[in-house]
């Protein structure tokens, strides 16, 4: 097998957003429909960017799982870890963005087939064939979920993967804020690359200072790259030998929708060029600034799948 591959575990959903902005999920007039789901989003953002990319999940037999295995395959993605479960349905998410600042959610797991792929039903020569192996379920606590995930990161590890992590935490899907973050820790030290929002680094911190003190609380010793990202000011970086920050860029806004994902999706494409980027600084710094500029263009447009860049448009945007 050549050892390029990008595998992504995770859930695949459809997020439903009302036709008209600042409404709550009650007011709306009207939905569409926005494929995602942050380990899929990541595997496309690899596919654009022009590397080899798989896919690690299960749908629905049904309308919406059939729609989101098309899209896979539209843009590349192998579909190769594709699975359809015969009784439960593809997960749906109801989201919005009112008018006074909160996001309003709503979710159809009860429990929807991406939460009960076992670890049986693992594709392992895919697992094995991986470069980096990168999981970031929201369903990451829920079993048989948990154990396929923890069954995957094994085999993946043992067959010479590097492990990235991005916790995607979704509060309103977590029993509560402290079993949210003690399952999230309990897993930390198994990744070698970990990418987390200001957010998540105040939530599994419990400092509202971001800053080197609070991100060393983050830090394990067996870590290779820890990534904080900040939106519109960009990321920071932390690895053994050097840490700092990258500033992000300048652009028109409109969504924000996947732009983590495109940072995550960048950074693990340049990470299967060269690995020798988690010990260079200089190097580093070259490839967060390629990532900060996926991400920036991905809040142009509305949507995460539509607004991932391909590696032409990320160039433009840096050459200016
Ligand atoms: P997440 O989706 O995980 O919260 P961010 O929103 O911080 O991640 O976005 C990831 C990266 O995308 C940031 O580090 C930044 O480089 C870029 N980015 C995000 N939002 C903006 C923005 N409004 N303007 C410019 N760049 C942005």
């Amino acid at each position: 097998s050549d050892k390029s591959l990008i595998v992504s575990f995770g859930e695949m959903l459809i997020d439903f957003v009302p036709t008209v902005s600042g409404v709550s999920l009650a007011e709306a007039p009207g939905f569409l429909k926005a494929p995602g789901g942050a380990p899929a989003n990541v595997a496309i953002a690899v596919s654009r960017l022009g590397s080899k990319a798989s896919f690690i999940g299960k749908l629905g037999d049904d309308e919406f799982g059939h729609m989101l295995a098309d899209i896979l395959k539209q843009n590349g993605v192998s579909g190769d870890g594709i699975l359809f479960d015969q009784g439960a349905r593809t997960a749906l998410a109801f989201v919005t963005l009112r008018a006074d600042g909160e996001r309003e959610f709503m979710f159809y797991r009860n429990p929807s087939a991406d939460m009960l792929l076992t670890p049986e039903e693992l594709n392992l020569d895919l697992i094995r064939s991986a470069k980096v192996f990168h999981y970031g379920s929201i369903s990451l606590i829920v079993e048989p979920c948990r154990s396929a995930h923890l069954k995957a990161m094994e085999v993946a590890k043992e067959s010479g993967a590097l492990l990235s992590y991005d916790p995607n935490l979704r509060l309103p899907l977590w029993p509560s804020a402290d079993e949210a973050r003690k399952q999230i820790l309990s897993i930390w030290d198994k990744a070698d690359i970990i990418k987390v929002s200001d957010v998540e680094l105040e939530f599994l911190t419990g400092s509202n200072k971001i800053d080197d003190e609070t991100a060393m609380k983050l830090w394990r010793p067996n870590l290779t790259l820890l990534l904080i990202t900040l939106g519109e000011k960009g990321s920071m970086y932390y690895t053994k030998y050097f840490h700092g920050s990258v500033d992000a860029f300048h652009v028109n806004t409109v969504d924000t929708t996947g732009a983590g994902d495109s940072f995550v999706g960048a950074l693990l494409c340049k990470i299967v060029e060269d690995p020798t980027i988690l010990e260079n600084e200089s190097k580093l710094r070259e490839v967060l600034k390629f990532a900060n500029a996926c991400g920036a263009i991905t809040t142009t447009k509305k949507g995460a799948i539509p607004a991932l860049p391909t590696e032409a448009e990320v160039l433009a945007l840096i050459n200016g």
